[in-house]
């Protein structure tokens, strides 16, 4: 089948849109077991993303660059990292990670009230 361009990209928006949100959401102090299933959830994600090309130039940037897990800062900026480095492969325009702040909202409300979720 031919590549389709169109629902290859909208596919990519669709999945760092909940990558980055999962990222906001993630513990700002995480337990052993909240680290292992973002390192391990990261693993799974590279190995079965749809687009095969896509999932072996990702998982190579795994190798490269381990998912930071310690704090939701540190996994939000991991992720922002990430996204910039496929950003720059495919020559898009860097995203400026200190703005991460409240651009990724789970619209879910209540749960975490430090933020305003
Ligand atoms: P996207 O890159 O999809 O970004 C969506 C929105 O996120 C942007 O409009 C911006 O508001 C925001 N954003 C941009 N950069 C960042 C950042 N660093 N951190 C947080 N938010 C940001 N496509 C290919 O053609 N070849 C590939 O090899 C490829 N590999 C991919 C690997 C992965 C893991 C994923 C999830 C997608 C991949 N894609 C690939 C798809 C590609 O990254 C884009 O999603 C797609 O091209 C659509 O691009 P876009 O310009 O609409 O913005």
């Amino acid at each position: 089948k031919l590549e389709n361009a169109t629902i290859k990209a909208e596919l990519g928006r669709a999945s760092w849109k909940l990558l980055h949100t999962m990222m906001a959401r993630f513990p700002e102090k995480p337990t052993e077991d909240d680290k292992m299933a973002l390192k391990t959830y990261m693993q799974l994600f590279s190995r079965l993303y749809p687009c095969g090309d896509c999932a072996r130039h990702f998982q190579g940037l795994l190798k490269k660059y381990p998912p930071q897990v310690s704090s939701r800062n540190n996994a939000a900026g991991w992720a922002c990292f990430m996204h910039n480095q496929v950003n720059e492969r495919l020559h898009k325009p860097q995203f400026n990670c200190n703005n991460i702040g409240d651009f990724y909202d789970c619209g879910c409300g209540d749960e975490d009230k430090s933020k305003d979720g």
